[in-house]
């Protein structure tokens, strides 16, 4: 089976858009989605509507879509983040409010699980560092768990039946595949859809084949200038505009 997987929309529209259309022509018709529909760009309902209009669809909640729908302290956000979910919030139709409000904070099945942050803390911890993946392992319970959060796409594993610590931590550049030792522990942060930060201002999205456990990510330019002019109309912070054509 194969499916799309991808993170990190942040309201951005055109490049979500620009991602679905790929899957289209994959012939991609399952999906994963690993957090964060709204929160920074200028279109939360209109990504809300998407996401929940595809079909078969495991879907977690996210940080910014917990806080969008005021279920979370905002108080520890930049305030550029801040600003933007107020403004979010403001946007949102009662029913998509409902709607992000009933999302759970993590999913498991036989061969993979799902959060946005970290297993240890689903919605708000950074996978940054060799240390907290490895202090999380213990708590991945199938061979792989799928992170968004960091926006900077990445696979990490750990063999658990060695005596000895055996970390590989490996950045995603680019399109490229990987292939998952099923035997392993693995995280893979599937990078950002619609606010990249690993340099590459690029959509970034993934396919996972649960039969083969390749994962493959791909990169797709997007109509970055229609967003940005749509962040100006609506006097969103200037430093959320600009990041988006520098993919950091
Ligand atoms: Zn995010």
């Amino acid at each position: 089976m194969r499916y799309g997987i991808f993170s990190d929309i942040h309201s951005n529209l055109e490049a979500f858009e620009t991602v679905l259309e790929f899957y289209d022509r994959a012939g991609i018709k399952d999906y994963i989605f690993c957090g964060d529909i709204v929160g920074y760009g200028p279109n939360p309902n209109e990504c809300v509507t998407r996401v929940f209009g595809l079909k078969n669809m495991i879907i977690v909640a996210g940080n910014h879509d917990r806080a969008a729908a005021k279920l979370k302290d905002i108080s520890w956000f930049n305030p550029a983040a801040k600003e933007a979910i107020l403004w979010t919030s403001d946007q949102l139709t009662q029913i998509n409010i409902q709607t992000l409000s009933a999302i759970g904070d993590s999913y498991k099945s036989e061969k993979f699980m799902t959060v946005h942050g970290s297993p240890s803390n689903p919605i708000d911890e950074y996978l940054l560092s060799t240390d907290k993946m490895k202090a999380n392992v213990p708590l991945i319970t199938q061979p792989v768990c799928f992170v968004g959060h960091s926006h900077v796409p990445f696979h990490y594993s750990y063999d658990s039946k060695l005596p000895y610590d055996n970390d590989d931590l490996m950045t995603l550049i680019g399109s490229t595949m990987i292939v998952l030792d099923p035997d392993k522990k693995n995280i893979v942060n599937v990078g950002s859809v619609g606010q990249p930060r690993d340099g590459d201002p690029r959509a970034c999205t993934a396919v996972f084949n649960t039969d083969s456990f390749e994962v493959s990510f791909f990169r797709f330019e997007y109509d970055i200038k229609t967003v940005q002019k749509k962040m100006i109309d609506y006097n969103l912070p200037q430093i959320l505009i600009d990041r988006l054509s520098q993919g950091k």
